[in-house]
C-alpha cells in the first residue's frame, strides 16, 4: 500500500560515549565575547554550547575507526598504516600516487610551489582562503571562473559550483594556456556555501583542458557530499551509489589536494594524491622538506590509519544522506522563520546572508561578523565569518569585497543531534527578531596573513 509518510534521514549509527558540555549565562557570554574582541575565533571553546565554527577536524570518529588508533605503527619510515592508506585512496578515489601531509594547506603549500610560477593564473570556482592564499604566495594570481549563479544568494540552482566555461576561455586566450598553471576545481564550494558541481560541467571542462593541455587539480575535501549531490539532483545519476560517484568526478581530474579533517572523518590529516610521476617525485622530495618524510608527511601512523578507516566510511551511502540530511533539517528550520540563507542548503552548512539579516550594517562595520558575535551572545552558539574579514586584501594591499558577507553554521559530522539544530535555529531566529537594534563592529587589530583567524574587534 502506498504511504504518505516519509522516511527521515536519521542517523546509522548510535551513541557509545557522550562528552559533557558547559552550560552558560549571558553574563558570562558577554564576558567572553569581549576578551575574545568579537572574534568567534577567539572564545575558548569550554565557553562554547555548540560549536559550528567548522567542520574541519570536528566530526565523532567510529568506533572502528578509534580502534584503529590502537594499531598506529609508529615506525619512522615505511609504517604499515602509510601502506593502508594509500591502498584506499587508490582504490576509493582511483589516483596513482600518494603523499601524505598533515592537514589540507600542508598539500596546497607543496603543490602550489610545484606547479605555479611566478606571473602564472590560477583559475578556481571561487577562491578558498588557504587555497588562494598558497597560489598567491608561489607567484600565482587567482582567478575565479565560477558560474556567476554562485554570487547570488537567492539563485536555486543546483549546481553552484560549476564552472563558467566562457570566462575560462576568456582567460586561455588573453593570456595562453602556457601562463595558466592549472585550473583548481573544488568539489562541493566551500567559499559559495558548500554547493556542488556537476558531472555533466566537469566533463565539459575535462574536455576543453584536454584541449588546451591544461591539467586540473581537485580540492576534494568534499567531495563525498557533492557526489550526493549528484546523485540526488543530477540527471541518470540517480541509481548510482555516491561511492561510484566519487570515483567518476575523481576519474575526471589529475590530481587532488585533500583536507581529511572534513569528508574523510578524522581530527588531523591530509594529503596530496596525483597521477603524474614526475610531479608526484617533486612532491614526494618537497614533503621531506615541509612536513616530514614522504611515509608519514607530519602524521602519525594511527592518524593515517583512522584516517584510511574514515574514508571508506565516508562513501557510504547510508553516512553521507544523514551527514547532508541533518544540514537540510536545519536548512528549512531556518526558511521557516523566516531567516535569509544561501539557497540552496549546501552540503556541510548553512551559511546566513548577513547583508540580508542585517541590512543596516555596511560591509565596511563587518556584517557577518557582528551577526556571529550576536549568536554566540544568545544562546552559546559558535559561529563562523564568512565575508569581508575572510577575503582578506589583495596582495597590492586593498580589501577584497567579496559580494557575499555570510555567516557560516557548518556543521559537524556525527556530532550533534536533532535537538541541537532545533536549538541553533531558535537562537538565530531571537537574533533576527532583535536584529533592528543590533549595530556593527570596527577592527582594532588585523593580522598580516588570513586575518580572520586572529582579527579583533570593538563594537561601534
Ligand atoms: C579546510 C579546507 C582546506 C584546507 O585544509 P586544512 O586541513 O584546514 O589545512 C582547503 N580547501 C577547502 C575547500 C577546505 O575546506
Amino acid at each position: 500500500m502506498a504511504t504518505k509518510i516519509k522516511r527521515s534521514w536519521a542517523e546509522p549509527y548510535k551513541m557509545k560515549m557522550v562528552e559533557l558540555l558547559k552550560m552558560t549565562t549571558p553574563a558570562q557570554r558577554k564576558k567572553a565575547l569581549t576578551a575574545a574582541g568579537y572574534n568567534t575565533f577567539l572564545l575558548k571553546s569550554e565557553d562554547v554550547y555548540i560549536d559550528l565554527l567548522t567542520d574541519s577536524g570536528t566530526s565523532a570518529m567510529s568506533d572502528r575507526q578509534w580502534a584503529g588508533m590502537m594499531m598506529g605503527d609508529e615506525a619512522y619510515a615505511g609504517s604499515k598504516n602509510f601502506y593502508h592508506l594509500e591502498d584506499v585512496v587508490k582504490s576509493v578515489y582511483g589516483y596513482k600516487y600518494l603523499v601524505p601531509t598533515h592537514q589540507g594547506r600542508g598539500a596546497e603549500n607543496i603543490l602550489s610551489k610545484i606547479l605555479i610560477k611566478k606571473g602564472n593564473i590560477v583559475p578556481g570556482n571561487m577562491y578558498f582562503t588557504t587555497t588562494r592564499l598558497h597560489q598567491e604566495l608561489a607567484g600565482g594570481r587567482f582567478e575565479d571562473i565560477i558560474i556567476d549563479e554562485a554570487h547570488d544568494p537567492d539563485n536555486e540552482f543546483p549546481f553552484k559550483g560549476n564552472v563558467d566555461l566562457s570566462k575560462l576561455d576568456k582567460l586561455v586566450k588573453k593570456y595562453g594556456a602556457k601562463k595558466i598553471a592549472y585550473v583548481s576545481i573544488a568539489t562541493s564550494v566551500n567559499m559559495a556555501g558548500g554547493q556542488p558541481i556537476s558531472l555533466k560541467n566537469l566533463k565539459e571542462l575535462r574536455a576543453y583542458t584536454k584541449k588546451h593541455g591544461i591539467l586540473i587539480i581537485h580540492d576534494m575535501t568534499r567531495v563525498a557530499e557533492n557526489a550526493y549531490f549528484i546523485q540526488q539532483k543530477e540527471k541518470d545519476y540517480g541509481n548510482k551509489s555516491v561511492k561510484a560517484i566519487v570515483k567518476e568526478i575523481c576519474s575526471l581530474t589529475d590530481g587532488a589536494t585533500m583536507s581529511a579533517k572534513k569528508d574523510a572523518l578524522v581530527n588531523i590529516g591530509g594529503f596530496l594524491t596525483i597521477n603524474d610521476w614526475n610531479i608526484f617525485e617533486e612532491a614526494r622530495n618537497m614533503v621531506v622538506v615541509y612536513e616530514g618524510l614522504h611515509t608519514y608527511g607530519g602524521l602519525a601512523g594511527r592518524d593515517m590509519e583512522a584516517m584510511a578507516i574514515g574514508i571508506k566510511e565516508s562513501v557510504d551511502d547510508d553516512h553521507i544522506r544523514a551527514r547532508v540530511g541533518q544540514v537540510i533539517y536545519l536548512g528549512e528550520k531556518m526558511k521557516d522563520y523566516g531567516i535569509p540563507i544561501v539557497r540552496p542548503t549546501g552540503s556541510h552548512g548553512i551559511f546566513v546572508d548577513a547583508k540580508k539579516f542585517l541590512p543596516h550594517i555596511p560591509q565596511t562595520a563587518y556584517t557577518a561578523q557582528t551577526l556571529a558575535a550576536e549568536v554566540y551572545l544568545d544562546s552559546g552558539v559558535r559561529t563562523m565569518e564568512r565575508g569581508i574579514v575572510s577575503a582578506g586584501r589583495k596582495p597590492n594591499g586593498e580589501n577584497y569585497f567579496p559580494k557575499l558577507e555570510l555567516v557560516r553554521f557548518t556543521i559537524p559530522r556525527r556530532v550533534y543531534t536533532q535537538a541541537h539544530m532545533d536549538v541553533i535555529a531558535e537562537s538565530t531566529a531571537r537574533v533576527f527578531e532583535r536584529r533592528h537594534q543590533i549595530k556593527g563592529l570596527k577592527m582594532v587589530y588585523e593580522p598580516k596573513y588570513l586575518r580572520f583567524f586572529q582579527a579583533r574587534f570593538e563594537k561601534l
